[in-house]
Parts: structure tokens; sequence; C-alpha cells
């Protein structure tokens, strides 16, 4: 071996930078290896002429005092990390041809928003809110029951939300309510896990919604700032983190994890491997020798989510986009998201029917994200991957007049589209880039391009994900495989691995 740690994380996502710094800071010494340029996967943002990007945050929950991302940076030393929240009435708008409505903070105001407009349905509201609270309380709490009143609280709740555990949003949806503008109201953030609501879990969907209810925020200065704070932490911790050091191989010699080889050829030992990689790609660098039948069998059924396409833009400060403010727009064009989202409409652009809107500078103004007096402007819609895997692994920049030909027209067609939210926009463009899921997997080694990593499919929610302890002694996941996509589900995750990593280890 060159060297030798307690523990080695592969890859420097969320997920891995949050069980490195545990590990950390529990005095493991602890190697990052990152197969990019930069740290962060996702949240490693880039700049085009003094304009900043965050292509994978948006917005996240439970940034609030109390609430569970918050006190996980507090418990890591990171008091610090500041953050802004966006429009407390209305941190969402969704928005169909002939309805629409704003997601607020609180679940029950957004549920008296949807009962006022939808009375008839009060009653099915009512239920479905109830439900939403059950399964947020039964899936935060499932590990946790310490005393019988708890136990009693979780008993309590445990039919209704067992009763949902394999259902479909959709289904969820058919059961409590009759009105299509209702129902498309529900699924609105449908994109924030990329799946349309006849395949989408209820479970999943239903912690999303309640994911935000104590409102949505951004990290102050954009996701960069959030992923330095970990990097400056880990090396205030004697961490070692390296760059450009794609692992190949998780060395593991039948009973036990030893370390692992990159693909320059260096061997770092170590009994403890943290993976932030895919769960397959992680399981494919073990070698299938030593996997168990079972878990061969779960990883080649696995599915991965949509991809993603983002268009980035710098605008000027001429465009009026005080009527979005620091809202997220979901612009749909029509209720029935399922035939929006359908394979046939993810396989060619022009046929998506959804995207979401968002201004990044008014979410977070004095952040440094464009320069002074200009503006930012997002666009993300999801998309099949087959039409952008020809471009898979080739170089960014560099991957030829077709591909490059075709980010122009993707870009035209959504910006046209968008004008509808922000009149003139296209006459304020300064600067446009546009992210594939080709972009996806050389920033990140996404699997399939895919925006959110494994599909949130019934059969793919937890507790049918992938475990943060590998059925292999020194082996733990951590990033979108284990509880769900999304900067605080993986982050939650790598907390979850290093928790496990350093029980085992004897040091918890
Ligand atoms: C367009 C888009 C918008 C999004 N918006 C939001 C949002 O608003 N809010 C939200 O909460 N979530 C959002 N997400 C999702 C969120 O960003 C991700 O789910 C989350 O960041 C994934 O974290 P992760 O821990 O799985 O690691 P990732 O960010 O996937 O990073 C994994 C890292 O591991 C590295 N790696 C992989 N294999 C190896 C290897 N073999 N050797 C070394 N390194 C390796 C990769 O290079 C990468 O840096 C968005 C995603 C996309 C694509």
């Amino acid at each position: 071996m060159d060297e030798q740690y307690d523990v080695v994380v592969v890859g420097s996502g969320i997920g891995g930078l949050v069980a490195a710094l545990t590990c950390a800071r529990s005095g493991q010494s602890v190697l990052v290896l990152e197969a990019g340029k930069q740290f962060g996967g996702y949240t490693n943002p880039f700049a085009r002429k003094k304009f900043n990007f965050d292509p994978g945050l948006h917005y996240i929950g439970q940034c609030q005092r109390g609430g569970s991302f918050r006190r996980l940076l507090d418990r890591l030393g990171l008091e610090h990390v500041d953050f802004a929240e966006l429009d407390p009435d209305g941190f969402d708008h969704y928005v169909f041809p002939d309805y629409d409505v704003k997601n607020c903070k609180g679940l029950d105001r957004f549920r008296d928003r949807l009962a006022a407009d939808f009375p008839r349905e009060r009653r099915g509201l009512d239920r479905f809110f109830k439900l939403i609270e059950d399964v947020d309380y039964t899936l935060s709490n499932a590990m946790k029951v310490r005393s019988a009143r708890a136990g009693l609280s979780m008993a309590r709740r445990l039919p209704s939300v067992l009763r949902w555990s394999r259902a479909s949003l959709g289904d969820c949806l058919d059961h409590y309510f009759t009105e299509p503008q209702l129902k498309a109201a529900l699924a609105g953030p449908v994109g924030d896990l990329g799946l349309p609501p006849s395949r989408m879990s209820a479970w999943m969907h239903m912690a999303l919604l309640a994911h935000y209810a104590g409102g949505a925020f951004v990290p102050r200065g954009g996701a960069g700032h959030l992923r330095d704070a970990f990097v400056e932490a880990l090396e205030g911790h004697g961490a070692m983190l390296l760059r450009n050091r794609r692992v190949e191989q998780i060395l593991y010699d039948g009973q036990q994890v030893r370390g692992v080889r990159t693909a320059k050829g260096e061997t770092f030992g170590a009994t403890q491997v943290i993976s932030n990689a895919s769960a397959t790609a992680t399981y494919g660098m073990v070698g299938e020798d030593h996997l168990p039948r079972r878990l061969m069998r779960k990883l080649r059924n696995t599915e991965y989510s949509y991809g993603s396409i983002c268009i980035f833009m710098g605008v000027d400060g001429a465009l009026d986009t005080s009527q979005i403010g620091s809202t997220n727009v979901w612009n749909y064009d029509s209720t029935d998201i399922d035939a929006l989202f359908s394979e046939q409409a993810m396989g060619d652009y022009r046929n998506i029917g959804g995207y979401f809107l968002t201004v990044p500078t008014n979410k977070d103004p004095g952040g440094g994200l464009a320069p002074e007096g200009m503006q930012t402007v997002e666009i993300v819609a999801l998309c099949g991957h087959e039409p952008f895997a020809s471009w898979y692994g080739e170089k960014s920049m560099k991957r030829g007049e077709d591909y490059e030909a075709l980010k122009a027209d993707i870009a035209d067609h959504f910006i046209e589209r968008a004008e509808k939210h922000l009149p003139g926009l296209s006459d304020h463009v300064v600067l446009r880039e546009v992210g594939t899921p080709a972009t996806n997997v050389s920033y990140t080694l996404a699997p399939e391009g895919s925006a959110y990593g494994l599909a949130h499919t019934v059969d793919q929610t937890p507790p049918f994900r992938f475990g943060a302890r590998a059925p292999l002694d020194g082996l733990y996941l951590c990033g979108a495989s284990v509880i769900s996509a999304g900067i605080v589900a993986c982050a939650a995750s790598g907390r979850m691995a290093a928790k496990y990593a350093l029980q085992d280890a004897g040091t918890a």
C-alpha cells in the first residue's frame, strides 16, 4: 500500500463529505478520493464570465432552527454555514393550463389553500395531509424509538402508513381525490425526485412534501460555500483530500476490506471504505466474485432516475424577474403529469411537457452569484438518457459540433418556452450554458446520466434501497443510492454510513 488510513471515502458529494467529516471529527485518519477535478459532486458550482451556477442545488428544506440539516451541520461544527429562505408564502408555484397554486411554509397552510380551491375535497385533504405527517414521523423515527410513549405513537401511525408502503403516488392520489387539478397540484414537485406519479413511490413523495414543511432555503453564497465549509473543516481535522483520483477497485480479501486502488495505480490501505459512488459502481469495484447472489440480482434489476437538461443563463438587470421573485416555477403543459413524463415524451426534449424555472439571484441577492446589476436564471427539465448516451465519457467542451448544435437547439427551445413566465427573456440573455445527462456523467459519474441516482420507485424505496452498511466487512455506502436523492437525504446517508463505520471500528 502507498499509504494507510483508518477510513477511505470514495467520492466527495455531500454524502461523502458528511461521512468523511463525521469520521475525521471522531479522530479517524481519513482520505477522500474524488474522481473529478473539483470536490463536491452536485454541490460543486461552476462559473462563466463571473456568473456562478449551482447545477444540483436549487432549494433544500430542514435548514430552519431545529431542522434536521441545520442540526447536522451544527453537530459537525459548521454553525457558520448560513441559509437564505425562499418566499415562505410560496417557495414553489405549480402552474397548469387551467390551475395554479403556490406551495408554502407549513403543511397546514398548503392544505388549507388547496381546500379553499377545492372545498369538496376537504375531507380527502385532511386525511392525505395527516398521512404525510404519519409517513414523515415513521420514516424519521423508525430507528430511534427509545421510549414507550414514542413506541405507542409509532404504533398508532403504522397501520395507515404501512397501507401505502407499496403504493405509487398516483394510486394514493386517486384514492383520496377526484379533481385532476388537485391531484396534479399535490404531485407538483414530482420533478424533485424525477418520476411521474404512477411510478413514484407514495412514501417518497410524501416525505418530500414533509421535507419542505419548515420552508425552503439555499446556502448563502451558493452550494460552493457549503462544499467549501466541509473541505476546510476536513483539512482542519487533518483529513487528506485528493482530486482527479478515480477509484477503480475496492480491495477485498474475501473477509475484510483492505483499501482501494485508483486509476493511476496508487493503492491506499484502510479497513473501512465508505463509498459515495452509486451502488452499482461501488459493488462493481468490489467484483462480482465477492457478492452474495441476492445482491447481484438486486444490482442487475437496479433502475436509475431520468436525466436532466439544465439551461444556465446570465441575464442583464433590465429583465423584470420580480414577478417570480425567489419562488420556483414548475410549469406543466397539462394536469396529466404521467403523460408529460412518459418514456416516449422523455425521448425527445421537444416533447417534454414540464420544466422548472428559477432566478437564483433573487433567492440569494447578496450571494455574489452574478456581476453587479446582473442576474442568473435557470431552467431544468427531466429527460431520457438515450439521446445523450453517445457522448458519455467524452470530455466536457470537446464533444463535437453535433453536441454543440443540439445544446443550442435545447437552449432556444426552453428559453422560448420560459418567455411565458419571463416575457422578453431571450432578449436579455447575455450568456448561456447547457447541461445534459452527459454533463452529469462527466462531473459526478452519474449512472446513465441520472439526475437523482436510483429511481424512486416503490421497489427502490427504503428499506428496499441499498443499505448504508454493505454485507461485506468494512464497506459502507452513502449518497443517493441509500435513503433518497437530495442534498439533505444524501447528507443523512453519509452520517449513517460513518456512524456504522465508527461503531464497527469500536470508536463510536
Ligand atoms: C439538475 C439537478 C438539480 C437538483 N436540484 C436539487 C435541489 O434543488 N435540491 C436537492 O436537495 N437536490 C437536488 N438535486 C439532487 C442532489 O444534488 C443530489 O441528489 C445529491 O447532491 C447527490 O449527492 P451524493 O452524495 O449522492 O453525491 P454526488 O453529488 O452524486 O457525488 C458523488 C461524487 O462521487 C464521485 N465519484 C463517483 N465514483 C467515484 C470513483 N469511482 N472514484 C472517485 N470518486 C467517485 C463523483 O465524481 C462525485 O463527485 C439536483 C440534481 C440535479 C441533477
